[in-house]
């Protein structure tokens, strides 16, 4: 896995591409949280779980089912209203988790993703894996291990990331303050 704060900062660099004026606030922290949810699973090794299993790591939480699940669960939290379409707040959400399996598949360890679970337990990745997998647990990644890890990260997930963020704030008109009414809008409400 990539780390939990790479995946929370890819959901967060999902949120340009969905903000509208009135969007909730919070609907952007639970997208980051979304997006670092799925490694929860590695609870399953000390209750037990195996690996492989369907409720293993990179099992059913890593799935598309289970992002679906997961954003219609978060999706009253996000307060998203009359001023924001709450489907447009649920698909937000649903690649926010998504991406935590994608990630994941471009990775270079572990056992692969049950991105079809529970119809599929076929463990997957992608052909083409330069992201050098995290290790598990915080103390792991001290040490070159660590580096290596941050710097590939740096180069596949952060910089497209922001790269796709800052391209997303341009042409979305993503205010300094998300949340916020834009310039443009204030000077029009006094209209
Ligand atoms: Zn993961």
């Amino acid at each position: 896995m990539p780390s939990a704060i790479t995946h929370a900062a890819v959901g967060l660099a999902l949120a340009p591409a969905f903000w509208r004026p009135g969007a909730p606030r919070r609907l952007w922290l639970l997208g980051a949280l979304a997006a670092a949810a799925p490694d929860l699973d590695v609870i399953g090794f000390r209750l037990g779980v195996d690996y492989g299993d369907l409720l293993g790591h990179r099992g059913l939480s890593h799935s598309l089912c289970f992002a679906a699940l997961l954003a219609a669960a978060l999706l009253p939290l996000s307060r998203a209203g009359p001023g924001f379409s709450p489907r447009r707040a649920w698909l937000y959400l649903f690649l926010a988790s998504a991406s935590h399996g994608l990630l994941d598949m471009a990775t270079d360890g572990g056992l692969g993703v049950a991105l079809f679970a529970p119809f599929s337990a076929a463990r997957i990745f992608f052909p083409f894996r330069p992201i050098a997998v995290s290790p598990l647990g915080v103390h792991a990644f001290f040490g070159a291990r660590g580096a290596a890890v941050i710097a590939s990260e740096a180069l596949w997930v952060w910089l497209p990331a922001a790269a796709f963020a800052a391209l997303s704030r341009a042409t979305h008109g993503w205010p300094n303050r998300p949340g916020c009414r834009t310039r443009r809008e204030r000077s029009s409400s006094r209209r």
